[in-house]
């Protein structure tokens, strides 16, 4: 361990949970956050400044005036050229500890990469926004045992729990055995969210990254967490495994073997995603066919955005796609296949 190694991550090696050995651990650590909104932009933040290894940012969307509020990785300046989260992430991580490999990955994950994606770290964290994309990242977290520490935040409520593959309950344990109160029905688009209870939550899973990474499984809570910062009602809870889980015991791995949802309805806007297949799109030559046509036509290097009233249209270099406006996929289809191609 070098001076420089060991002054920079001092007050955290003097933590008698983690110590000399537990820093060594978590600077040969590989991690992966899937999303990187308010949660994962605040725990990734914390992962990076913690001294990590590795940590691999992956998320689909760009940064919107919105997001400022809450997500604590981007400024006026990311909006304003609305850079990709995963990219305007990594950018700042890098300026924040640059002896952590940083790696944004712009992309929406589901079961064709998958593999890709999530492959080749020793933890995953959930930063993402729907449940869709959690069961996915369960399914392949029991299906490879790897660790994942599942966290969300809604309104003042967040809920937070450590998945460790056949030792604790998975997240198809909790959700598909008509569990209560986790508070699922809603979204940030429907009764906002708080700054202060993502960041909270991104705290609990970071600490609990730390003793993951740092090799102390023996501290972890074991608690499924929720916590209102509104009310102040904490919560902490030890569930059960459920002995016919379709994940963690039959190995039916419903999310990781099915076929991807072609649309997504977005948190936080009046939006769907449309993304049928990956296809390279060249952003400048379609820049050039919709001027005539569209308003507000802007691009950058990962993404060009134009406007035809009432909807707001992303294109990803990808062939990826984000209208807004519409809650209707069929709208969102017809209007990828006129202005973008089929
Ligand atoms: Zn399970």
């Amino acid at each position: 361990m070098n001076n420089s190694f060991q002054e920079k991550y001092s007050r955290q090696i003097l933590f008698a949970g983690i110590g000399p050995q537990g820093q060594e651990k978590i600077h040969a650590s590989r991690a992966a956050i899937v999303g990187c909104g308010a949660v994962g932009a605040a725990a990734a933040n914390l992962l990076v400044r913690a001294g990590v290894g590795y940590l691999r940012v992956i998320d689909r969307d760009f940064v919107e005036p919105s997001n400022l509020q809450r997500q604590t990785l981007f400024d006026e300046a990311d909006a304003t050229q609305a850079l990709p989260k995963a990219i305007a992430a990594e950018r700042k991580l890098r300026s924040i500890n640059s002896s952590v490999s940083v790696e944004g990955i712009v992309a929406d994950l589901n079961p064709r990469n998958a593999e890709e994606l999530l492959g080749g770290v020793h933890l995953l964290l959930d930063g993402s926004d729907n449940f869709e994309t959690r069961l996915l990242l369960n399914d392949f977290a029991v299906k490879s045992g790897k660790p994942w520490i599942y966290a969300a935040g809604v309104a003042s409520y967040g809920v937070t729990m450590t998945i460790r593959p056949g030792i604790t309950p998975c997240l198809a344990c909790l959700l598909e055995t008509g569990n209560a109160g986790l508070g699922l029905e809603e979204t940030c688009d429907t009764v906002g969210v708080l700054g202060p209870v993502v960041n909270l939550v991104a705290s609990l899973e970071a600490a609990e990254a730390l003793k993951l990474l740092a090799g102390r499984e023996d501290a972890l809570h074991g608690r499924l967490i929720s916590c209102d910062v509104w009310s102040g009602h904490m919560q902490s809870v030890r569930p059960a495994r459920n002995p016919v889980c379709r994940a963690c015991a039959r190995h039916e791995f419903t999310y990781l073997e099915g076929e991807s949802q072609p649309h997504i309805t977005m948190c936080g806007r009046d939006s769907v995603q449309i993304h049928e297949r990956s296809r390279a799109i060249d952003l400048a030559a379609l820049k050039a066919r919709l001027a005539p046509v569209a308003a507000e036509v802007r691009q950058n290097d990962f993404l060009l955005r134009f406007r035809i009233a009432p909807y707001d249209m992303t294109v990803f270099a990808d062939g990826r796609a984000i209208f807004k406006g519409t809650k209707d996929p069929s709208v969102a289809r017809s209007l990828y296949a006129r202005y973008i191609g089929a």
